[in-house]
């Protein structure tokens, strides 16, 4: 569903992204893991198209994401094939970014109508859906500043689903999170990753948790996959020195 082809991305001199190969199968839950500076927000933000590229391709289910192909060779993407790729992507941030003076469940409306053409009745429908399937059926009409640090995070996940995005991004979603409401966004994202079958990117310093519902790990090393694996194979059983050492630190 998403494939990084030889990707590469700098600033100045400055590789971040070094020659990156990596593959993310439909329906399925990749956590990128890694010390700080090692690229891997940057992978998220790559795929928002918020970065430009300096090598490589990235294609998302199929098609070139920046790219489109032009009797038989890649060009540059016009406005229009970036928006459709666009529409592909959901991201979910550490802080949320919620529109303040609009409640839950017109931060779940906004996107569908204003970019997909929805009718508020359809996007509304939609929204108490979505925000019913994150546990905050009571709390639609509520504005963001009245809701916990956990219940706008599940209003964010419930935006970005409210796209149909195909693959889903996450970007330390629990950072910013107290202790004892980390559990509450956590288990909306296992309910994901076990009964919707959504593609998902996630980036993430917590490792009980990337652990737990992560159906492969990446751990990344200067801008690069150093080690990759199941996480009982990466955290169990790591066989290079550097994700040793990581893990050593960070566990
Ligand atoms: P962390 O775990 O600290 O969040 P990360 O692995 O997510 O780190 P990135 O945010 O992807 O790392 O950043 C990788 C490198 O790129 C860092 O050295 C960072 O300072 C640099 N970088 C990121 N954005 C920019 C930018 N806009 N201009 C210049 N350098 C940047």
């Amino acid at each position: 569903m998403v494939r990084f082809m030889n990707v590469t991305k700098s600033y100045g001199d400055l590789v971040v992204l070094d020659s990156l190969d990596l593959d993310v199968a439909e329906g399925e839950m990749v956590t990128v893991i890694g010390p700080s500076g090692s690229g891997k927000t940057t992978v998220l933000r790559m795929l928002m198209t918020l970065e430009t590229i300096n090598g490589g391709v990235i294609y998302v289910d199929g098609e070139p994401l920046t790219h489109m192909e032009k009797n038989g060779v890649l060009v540059p993407a016009d406005a229009k094939h970036m928006r459709r790729m666009r529409a592909n992507i959901g991201m979910c941030f550490q802080h949320f970014n919620l529109f303040p003076h609009m409640t839950a469940i017109e931060n779940c409306m906004e996107a569908p109508v204003h970019v997909l053409g929805l009718t508020r009745k359809e996007a509304r429908e939609r929204g108490l859906e979505l925000l019913a399937l994150v546990g905050l059926e009571e709390k639609v009409d509520e504005h963001p500043a009245r809701l916990s640090g956990g219940q706008q995070q599940r209003v964010a996940i419930a935006r970005a689903l409210a796209m149909r995005p195909k693959v889903l991004l996450f970007d330390e979603v629990t950072s910013a999170l107290d202790p004892e409401v980390i559990g509450e966004v956590t288990n909306v994202i296992r309910k994901l990753v076990s009964e919707h079958n959504l593609t998902m990117l996630m980036v993430t310093h917590q490792m009980g948790f990337a652990r737990e519902i992560s159906d492969r790990i990446c751990l990344f090393y200067r801008g690069q996959i150093e080690e990759q694996g199941t996480p009982d194979e990466l955290f169990g059983n790591p066989q290079r020195e550097r994700t040793q050492q990581f893990l050593r630190a960070v566990t």
